[in-house]
Order: C-alpha cells, then sequence, then structure tokens
C-alpha cells in the first residue's frame, strides 16, 4: 500500500508481515495488514488473523462492511445461539450501518478479509466512545 490516494493499488499480500492489531481494541492476538485506504469513500480494507480464544473490543460500525472468512470460525453479534452469526469458513458475511458488535469472538485460529465504509466506533460499556477508527486512523496505525 503506497499512499492515501485516489489511485489504483496493488498488495502482494504474502509479501507483507503481520502486524500486531493494536492495544486496546483487542483481547488475545489479532493480526492484521492494511490492504488499501480509501478517502474519497471513506472505507478502508484490511485481512486479519485472529488466534483461538481472542476477540474484538466493543464497537458499532458506523458504516456497513463486507467480509469474507478464509479460516476458522466467526462469532459475531453474540453468535448464532444468540441471534447473530457464527460465520464459518469459507463464509460472507454483510453487516449492516449501525450494526453493534459487543464482542467478536474467535474460538478457533481464523483469518478474514473486510471492506468497512465508514470508521469503527469503539466503546466502554456505557456506550462512551474510546477510539473511532476510520481509513485516517487505520492508515496512522500501520503506518506507525
Ligand atoms: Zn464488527
Amino acid at each position: 500500500m503506497a499512499e492515501a490516494a485516489v489511485m489504483d493499488d496493488y498488495v502482494q499480500m504474502d509479501e507483507v508481515d503481520w502486524v500486531d492489531f493494536p492495544e486496546g481494541l483487542c483481547a488475545g492476538s489479532i493480526q492484521w495488514k492494511l490492504l488499501h485506504v480509501s478517502p474519497e469513500q471513506g472505507a478502508w480494507t484490511a485481512v486479519f488473523r485472529c488466534a483461538k480464544g481472542s476477540s474484538f473490543a466493543r464497537h458499532i460500525h458506523m458504516g456497513p462492511g463486507e467480509y469474507y472468512l478464509t479460516k476458522g470460525k466467526m462469532h459475531v453479534r453474540g453468535g448464532s445461539a444468540e441471534g447473530g452469526a457464527t460465520a464459518q469458513a469459507p463464509g460472507y458475511g454483510y453487516e449492516a450501518c449501525n450494526a453493534q458488535h459487543d464482542e467478536t469472538n474467535f474460538d478457533e485460529d481464523s483469518e478474514f478479509y473486510m471492506t468497512f465504509l465508514g470508521p469503527l466506533n469503539f466503546t466502554d460499556e456505557n456506550g462512551e466512545t474510546i477510539a473511532l477508527v476510520g481509513w485516517q486512523q487505520v492508515y496512522e496505525a500501520w503506518n506507525a
């Protein structure tokens, strides 16, 4: 990924190293590769590698997102046992604008690709924002 500009882009994914996903936004070992940011539509695309027992912290999707689970299993919105979705690879999912994910859990080693339209609003239990994570923030985090 070269720069945050409106241009063509290509990433040879196996030549990019996995990096730890920012602390505080997840529990357990989650690593990621930022593939692209799209300032003109506020979108960003990444792949995530989530170890068994890991989870993402509580967040709300300010815009919709699409994912492709390429490996493992992901419990979204509590998983299918609690009215959410349990994705099993190979699985595709669409999360609507304002989707609230109190916890996204991985009970086996998993990987997925996702495009986010708009930021993720990570919140505490009272709904107060801890971190607003949009294309600019992930771009800065990735290049830090
Ligand atoms: Zn989510």
